[in-house]
Protein backbone atom coordinates (compact mmCIF):
# COMPACT_ATOMS: atom_id res chain seq x y z
CA UNK A 1 0.00 0.00 0.00
CA UNK A 2 1.32 3.11 -0.88
CA UNK A 3 0.89 6.52 1.12
CA UNK A 4 -1.05 9.51 0.75
CA UNK A 5 -0.80 13.11 1.50
CA UNK A 6 -4.22 14.50 2.33
CA UNK A 7 -5.18 18.60 1.93
CA UNK A 8 -4.03 19.10 5.85
CA UNK A 9 -0.16 19.21 4.77
CA UNK A 10 1.71 22.65 5.61
CA UNK A 11 4.16 21.90 3.04
CA UNK A 12 6.47 22.01 5.86
CA UNK A 13 9.31 20.34 3.48
CA UNK A 14 9.58 18.04 6.10
CA UNK A 15 9.04 14.69 4.04
CA UNK A 16 10.47 15.23 0.76
CA UNK A 17 13.83 15.06 1.38
CA UNK A 18 13.50 11.60 4.10
CA UNK A 19 11.94 9.71 1.62
CA UNK A 20 14.56 6.42 0.23
CA UNK A 21 12.65 6.36 -3.19
CA UNK A 22 12.01 9.82 -4.28
CA UNK A 23 7.98 9.68 -4.37
CA UNK A 24 7.36 12.62 -2.71
CA UNK A 25 7.50 15.84 -4.63
CA UNK A 26 5.55 19.24 -4.79
CA UNK A 27 2.28 18.97 -6.45
CA UNK A 28 -0.15 21.97 -7.46
CA UNK A 29 -0.59 22.63 -3.92
CA UNK A 30 0.66 20.65 -1.32
CA UNK A 31 3.18 17.49 -1.07
CA UNK A 32 2.08 14.70 -3.14
CA UNK A 33 3.65 10.89 -3.06
CA UNK A 34 3.85 8.84 -6.92
CA UNK A 35 2.41 5.71 -5.87
CA UNK A 36 4.47 4.06 -8.27
CA UNK A 37 7.50 4.64 -6.57
CA UNK A 38 6.46 4.77 -2.43
CA UNK A 39 7.20 1.28 -1.21
CA UNK A 40 5.95 1.60 2.85
CA UNK A 41 10.25 2.19 2.95
CA UNK A 42 10.08 -1.87 2.45
CA UNK A 43 13.89 -1.84 1.63
CA UNK A 44 15.07 0.90 3.85
CA UNK A 45 13.26 1.24 6.68
CA UNK A 46 11.14 -0.40 9.56
CA UNK A 47 8.58 2.11 9.33
CA UNK A 48 7.39 4.77 6.65
CA UNK A 49 9.62 7.47 7.23
CA UNK A 50 7.67 10.53 6.15
CA UNK A 51 4.64 9.15 8.05
CA UNK A 52 6.94 8.65 11.24
CA UNK A 53 7.98 12.74 10.80
CA UNK A 54 5.28 14.55 9.37
CA UNK A 55 4.28 16.81 11.94
CA UNK A 56 0.65 17.34 11.25
CA UNK A 57 -0.16 14.04 11.01
CA UNK A 58 -1.13 13.93 7.37
CA UNK A 59 0.23 10.62 5.20
CA UNK A 60 -2.32 7.86 6.11
CA UNK A 61 -2.07 4.42 4.40
CA UNK A 62 -3.71 4.77 0.63
CA UNK A 63 -6.68 2.27 0.44
CA UNK A 64 -6.42 2.31 -2.92
CA UNK A 65 -2.69 1.05 -3.62
CA UNK A 66 -3.30 -1.89 -1.29
CA UNK A 67 -0.03 -4.45 -1.74
CA UNK A 68 1.31 -7.33 -0.48
CA UNK A 69 4.67 -6.93 1.84
CA UNK A 70 6.11 -9.53 -1.35
CA UNK A 71 4.82 -6.85 -3.56
CA UNK A 72 6.45 -3.94 -1.71
CA UNK A 73 9.78 -5.56 -2.01
CA UNK A 74 9.56 -6.46 -5.73
CA UNK A 75 9.04 -2.62 -6.18
CA UNK A 76 11.99 -1.93 -4.19
CA UNK A 77 14.16 -3.89 -6.11
CA UNK A 78 12.68 -2.90 -9.22
CA UNK A 79 13.43 0.80 -8.49
CA UNK A 80 16.92 0.00 -7.29
CA UNK A 81 17.41 -1.46 -10.49
CA UNK A 82 16.57 1.20 -12.61
CA UNK A 83 18.27 3.99 -10.72
CA UNK A 84 21.73 1.08 -11.49
CA UNK A 85 20.66 1.37 -14.76
CA UNK A 86 20.10 4.94 -15.21
CA UNK A 87 16.88 6.31 -16.39
CA UNK A 88 14.87 4.99 -19.21
CA UNK A 89 15.38 8.46 -21.22
CA UNK A 90 19.06 7.82 -20.80
CA UNK A 91 19.03 4.29 -21.65
CA UNK A 92 17.21 4.99 -25.07
CA UNK A 93 19.63 8.07 -25.48
CA UNK A 94 21.67 5.61 -25.85
CA UNK A 95 20.28 3.08 -28.31
CA UNK A 96 19.61 5.98 -30.94
CA UNK A 97 23.19 6.41 -30.52
CA UNK A 98 24.19 3.12 -30.82
S1 LIG B 1 6.47 5.63 3.01
FE1 LIG B 1 8.66 5.77 2.57
S2 LIG B 1 8.78 5.33 0.37
FE2 LIG B 1 6.64 5.89 0.78
S3 LIG B 1 6.55 8.10 0.41
FE3 LIG B 1 6.93 7.78 2.61
S4 LIG B 1 9.14 7.96 2.82
FE4 LIG B 1 8.71 7.57 0.64
S1 LIG C 1 5.82 16.45 6.39
FE1 LIG C 1 3.56 16.48 6.28
S2 LIG C 1 3.02 18.66 6.38
FE2 LIG C 1 5.20 18.53 5.90
S3 LIG C 1 5.29 18.65 3.65
FE3 LIG C 1 5.25 16.47 4.22
S4 LIG C 1 3.09 15.89 4.17
FE4 LIG C 1 3.17 18.11 4.22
Amino acid sequence: MALLITDECINCDVCEPECPNGAIYMGEEIYEIDPAKCTECVGHFSEPQCQQLCPVSCIPFDPAWRETTGQLQAKYERLQAELKAGSPEIQNAGQNIG
